[in-house]
């Protein structure tokens, strides 16, 4: 079968390593052999906080990076749901296929609403998984490159996809998850790098930047340098970062590094950081405003026509 890829990111702030070694790396590699659709998610930034905040700011900023990871936008439909209605009408038909006490149970959704700004949970971020079955489904989409943290949202949109078909008669193929190098990185704190959290190195960030937040970042009293993810969580972190960037075994780094203690460390992890994003950097610097607009209107029509398609199907599969 040929797989159709599809994947997003909310335009929350700029992308950063986690969305590379968890995403961003298999997307390029897939759109080579596959329909490769991208989308930011920009209806799904309420989810968590009460206003979008700086949305076209982060929309632009998403297009940026995701072309000079080297994204190429002749292969791939990058496009947002704002610009998409019929995608968004998918999520009615969808929604009768699940129970309450379905979304109550997502962990995913529980985490989110713990790192919430909202002063209460929204309707929407109940409904987030359904709303990215829909995201998903609109255009078939088989094969779903994303971290650790979507794989129950992703068990949701199978959910949707096996009952539609099992109600109405099979419109939908069932979506897998799958899942990149580093498909949970952790960030400067401990935490799930993320963009909303601050403890993110951004591919956009400065070689400055990146030294400087790289300094801040937790590690423990030892000099001597070893990988041990149970008991030095935040050294092993530090390595498995400079071994994504370097290719290289975190563990053979540890030895290397040996007694040098955590100044050693940090500037290993400082040098293969900045030499791995080097390349999509420039890249970046040399994009402009107007490129990643013009990108943007086409990949929108591209999706949109797919989602009218859809849409029909779904009314008429449904009798309506
Ligand atoms: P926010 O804090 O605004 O939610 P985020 O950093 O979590 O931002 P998302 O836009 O929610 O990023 O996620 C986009 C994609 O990147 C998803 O597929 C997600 O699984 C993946 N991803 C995000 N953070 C990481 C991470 N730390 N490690 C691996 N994959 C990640
Ligand atoms: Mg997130």
């Amino acid at each position: 079968m040929n797989d159709v890829v599809l994947t997003g990111d909310r335009p929350t702030g700029r992308l950063h390593l986690g969305h590379y070694f968890g995403s961003l790396a298999n997307r390029v590699a897939l759109q080579e052999r596959h329909p490769l659709y991208v989308l930011i998610a920009d209806y799904q930034v309420i989810t968590d906080r009460d206003v979008p905040g700086e949305i076209r700011r982060h929309t632009t900023d998403l297009l940026l990076d995701y072309l000079a990871v080297g994204i190429d936008p002749a292969r791939a439909t990058i496009f947002q749901h704002s610009a998409i209605p019929e995608l968004n009408q998918l999520l009615l038909p969808f929604l009768s296929l699940v129970s309450v006490a379905e979304l109550g149970r997502n962990p995913t959704v529980k985490d989110e609403i713990a790192h919430s700004s909202q002063r209460a949970v929204s309707g929407l971020m109940f409904t987030y998984p359904v709303h990215q079955a829909a995201d998903i489904l609109f255009c078939k989409g088989t094969l779903v490159p994303v971290g650790k943290d979507q794989l129950p949202h992703l068990e949701v949109a199978r959910l949707v996809a096996r009952r539609f078909n099992e109600r109405y008669g099979v419109v939908f193929p069932l979506p897998e998850a799958m899942m990149g190098a580093q498909p949970l990185l952790k960030g400067l704190d401990g935490g799930k790098m993320s963009k909303s959290r601050g403890n993110a190195i951004a591919l956009s960030a400065t070689e400055d930047e990146t030294a400087a937040l790289v300094r801040g970042a937790r590690t423990d009293a030892d000099r001597l340098i070893t990988y041990d993810e149970e008991r030095r969580p935040e050294v092993a972190n530090l390595l498995t970062l400079a071994g994504l960037c370097l290719g290289r075994d975190p563990g053979e780094l540890a030895a290397e590094i040996g007694d040098g203690g955590a100044v050693t460390l940090k500037r290993v992890v400082t040098e293969a950081v900045n030499e791995f994003l080097r390349p999509i950097r420039k890249r970046r610097a040399e994009l402009t405003e107007a490129d990643a607009r013009t990108v943007l209107a086409e990949g929108n029509e591209r999706a949109r026509e797919r989602a009218v398609r859809t849409l029909e199907e779904v009314r008429v599969a449904m009798g309506f």
